[in-house]
Parts: C-alpha cells; structure tokens; sequence
C-alpha cells in the first residue's frame, strides 16, 4: 500500500555541558540514523527498553523536537524544515496521544472543551455543530455524550485516555503517534485501550506510529515491529514474522521472555542481562555489542547497516550482512 510517512537517516544529538564555562564534554546520541516508514492504514510499532530514543523518533516525526540531521516525508512532501506556518496543515493529518494521561489534560477545561479545542483553533466548528462534533467524538470512544461537561479529575485513568484519544480523532488525521499510551495504565484497562485503538483503525483508516517498552502490547496492535536499541533500529519485519523468525541478538533476547501463544497475559519481565551502555558517546561498531552472546571481534568497531533479509524483513547485524539469511538459529 502507500507510504504514508517516511523516515530517513533521522538523528537527534545533544550536547552535554559540565562545569562553569558549560564546556561541552560529550554528545548523547538519541536517535543515531534511522530510517522506517509507514504505510497508509497500517500500525508501526516501535519498541525498545526506556531511553533507547523511541520518544525522541515520535517527537522528531510531529516536528516537536527538531532532528539535528535526515528527512520527515509525509505524503511524499518533506516536512523536516517546514516553518510553523508551512507545516499548519500537515498538523491536521498528524496527531499525539502521549503515554500520562493525566499530564496531558488541562485540569480546568472540561473534558468536552477538551476534546472540541483542535476543532475550535482549526476553525473547523463553533456552536451547536462544535458541540454535537464532540458528542459524536465522545461516543466513538466509548464515553457518554454527557460526561462532555465533566473534568478530567472526574473521570479514571483509562477514561482519561479516551479523551486524549477523541482529541487526537478530533481532526480526522491520516497519522496518529502513539507514546506509550498504555503504559500508565492498570494491566486490566490496557487491552481496553488498545482494542479501542485497532476498532478505530478498522472505521477510520489511518495509521499508527505505536511506541512503547513492552513488546506484548506492541505485538497484540502492529503489522510491523521495528526493535530499537540505543538510537538505532537493529531489526523491522512483520509482526507475525519477527515472532516467528527474529534474526538480531537483541530481538532474540527480548521474544525469550516474552509469553508468545498469548503476548498480553503477563507484563514483561526485564528483558535483557546487562546494563544498556550510556548514548552519551557510544563507542563505535555495534550498539549491543556489549551484552550480544554471538559478539565478534569486528562487532566493536564496524557499525551494521540495516540491510534487507527478504520478505520486508530487516537487520541490522554483521552475521547477517551478505548472506540475505541470518546464520542465527533463533533461540525461541
Ligand atoms: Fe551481536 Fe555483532 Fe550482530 Fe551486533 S553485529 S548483534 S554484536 S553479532
Ligand atoms: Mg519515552
């Protein structure tokens, strides 16, 4: 199908200062060259443990932080250095729902004003029209038309993000970013959430960038898995075929702890022996070299590009490189 956005070679560095003079002393690689896409109507997921740079990905794609280096295409239109005024349109088609939905409401709007705000700036609807919008809005997420009138401290956590969710529906958008919305929330209401996400999928047809740490969550909504580790993505295949067949050490070790036959009836426990090196001035070679079983003298100083492995499916590992196969016997 089409590709809707298209990343490439995106990086995100920043300095990091010490002492009086504020000198710089290093650079925390975020995000260190990565590339993906998402087609039209599909789900991304993007995953990795905490600080590997997947907020810092969905920030840079809606243009809230600025990359220091690669290219945001939307629709085929590069929309890296759009200006505010330039780029106004295409925040229509691109919308967030972030991980804290209780961070991310205004306490003193009510939940209705909320929601009809992206439609009120927009100039979209006012009034009656404004009103019964919202109440539409309202219903498609599973709330009662009169809870519109409701404050966010009126309402638990899971119906919170509900409201974030019709806010981001609100402007009909073509792309909705993902951070981790369900992972504030209680185990029993995340499934919820998340079936509430693919049946609005289903109606509406856009697509999802969908990030969080935990695979399970990732694996239940995504077509495709993207695996990202210290700024870089180290694998991509379609969801079916990265359970069945992961090629890179990292991914190996993430799916050995992770209940297959039904992803979503455990949390995750810590996935990987080993502490995750610091991004501040990663060494150069392999981003996991340091905690990869299968580590080669070469891996601590030649960095693996994320090369095609047939069938949509890619990795970026040495042992991959030039045989089109992986030479891993998957460990699951
Ligand atoms: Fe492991 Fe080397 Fe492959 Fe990196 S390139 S995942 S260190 S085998
Ligand atoms: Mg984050």
């Amino acid at each position: 199908s089409e590709v809707l956005l298209e990343v490439t070679n995106l990086k995100k560095h920043y300095p990091v200062r010490a002492g009086v003079l504020r000198r710089q002393v290093g650079t925390v690689h975020s995000v260190d060259g990565v590339s993906f896409s998402v087609h039209a109507g599909e789900t991304l997921g993007l995953v990795g443990e905490s600080g590997c740079g997947k907020s810092t990905v969905a920030r840079s794609v809606l243009r809230l932080v600025e990359p220091t280096s690669g290219q945001i295409r939307l629709d085929g239109e590069d929309i890296t250095h759009l200006s505010k005024a330039a780029l106004r349109p295409h925040r229509r088609s691109m919308q967030i729902v972030f991980q804290d939905p209780f961070a991310s409401l205004n306490p003193r709007m009510t939940a209705g004003d909320i929601v009809g705000e992206p439609l009120a700036v927009h100039g979209l609807a006012s009034g009656k029209a404004l009103d019964a919008r919202v109440a539409t809005l309202f219903e498609q997420v599973g709330l009662r038309a009169d809870q519109m009138r409701n404050f966010p401290h009126q309402f638990s956590g899971g119906q919170r993000q509900r409201i974030c969710i019709a806010r981001a529906l609100a402007l009909e958008p073509r792309l909705i970013v993902c951070d981790e919305p369900v992972s504030a929330l209680d185990v029993s209401i995340q499934a919820q959430v998340i079936n509430l996400l693919i049946d609005l999928q289903r109606q509406h047809g856009f697509s999802y960038l969908f990030i969080a740490h935990d695979l399970a969550v990732v694996a239940h909504i995504s077509h495709r898995v993207a695996v990202m580790y210290l700024g870089r993505i180290v694998e991509i295949a379609a969801k079916d075929e990265l359970f069945r067949n992961p090629r890179h050490p990292y991914t190996q070790a993430l799916l050995a702890s992770v209940p297959v036959a039904n992803p979503l009836a455990k949390k995750l426990a810590p996935l990987v022996d080993g502490d995750v090196p610091s991004p501040v001035n990663p060494p150069p070679g392999c981003a996991f070299h340091t905690r990869c079983r299968y580590a080669m003298e070469r891996c601590k100083t030649e960095r693996p590009a994320l090369l095609d492995a047939g069938d949509g499916h890619q990795v970026a590992c040495l042992l991959n490189e030039g045989t089109g196969r992986s030479q891993l016997a998957p460990t699951t």
